[in-house]
């Protein structure tokens, strides 16, 4: 019995990559990383502290701030959610509004930025038991992670998903928006010289145009259940 695995999931932004591994994470009883949350929280901060300007930021200003960004997440045992701290201040909600999501590319694509966050991700991983997902974290972060899921879906469906999504949550937005941002950032993410978004050889593929939440976990942890007994 080999015990506890790494589980890593990647893929487009909005294919439900985070529902997913919440899902396995507390099936598993796993400890569950949203390493899109980190990405989130440093162009959080640098447009708090005007690093970022009307859409740009300032690349060297931001290199030189890093030393002074934490980054870590809190259960909270009341909403029973985890929540992203930005140098201890919850920014759960902020992280997640469309103007980080229009942000959030571009800064990911810088080098140092990268460099900072892959080490504090990979410190989360000491005792196994782990679900992270991203972009790279089964061909970067976690190339020896025992199961590795690549997750994709219909560009239509990921938009439909994301609109009602944020809708929900009460933010302000339209299809033509959230379609344009997704199409923007899997552009980025695919593309950017840094280990850009890219299925690891040895992922699984998992397209969920027509899965349920229910039907995408039974997938996932039969695949998990299996590697556990390896
Ligand atoms: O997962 P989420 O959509 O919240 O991620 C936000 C952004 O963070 C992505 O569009 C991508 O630019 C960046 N990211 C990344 N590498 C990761 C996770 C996220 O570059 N491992």
């Amino acid at each position: 019995m080999k015990g506890k695995i790494t589980i890593a999931i990647d893929g487009f932004s909005s294919c439900g990559k985070s529902t997913l591994a919440k899902a396995l994470a507390r099936a598993l009883n796993y400890k569950y990383i949203d390493s899109g949350a980190m990405y989130r929280a440093v162009t959080l901060y640098a447009l708090d502290k005007g690093i970022i300007k009307d859409g740009h930021f300032d690349h060297d200003f931001l290199v030189k701030a890093l030393p002074d960004i934490t980054i870590d997440f809190h259960f909270n045992t009341q909403t029973q959610k985890s929540e992203t701290l930005l140098n201890g201040i919850n920014v759960e909600d902020r992280i997640r509004q469309s103007e980080i999501s229009s942000l959030v590319s571009p800064v990911s694509a810088v080098k140092e930025v990268r460099i900072k966050l892959v080490e504090l991700q990979r410190s989360y991983d000491e005792h196994k038991g782990l679900v992270m997902d991203g972009r790279d974290i089964g061909t970067n972060v976690f190339p020896k992670a025992e199961l590795k899921i690549f997750m994709t879906a219909d560009p239509e469906i990921r938009a439909a998903r994301r609109y009602d999504e944020l809708i929900a949550k009460g933010y302000h937005t339209t299809m033509i928006d959230v379609r344009s941002n997704l199409a923007e950032r899997d552009h980025i993410d695919s593309t950017r010289a840094d280990n850009p978004l890219t299925q690891a050889e040895d992922a699984i593929i998992l397209d969920n145009t027509d899965l349920s939440p229910q039907e995408q976990l039974a997938f996932a942890l039969n695949l998990a259940n299996e590697l556990k007994q390896i």
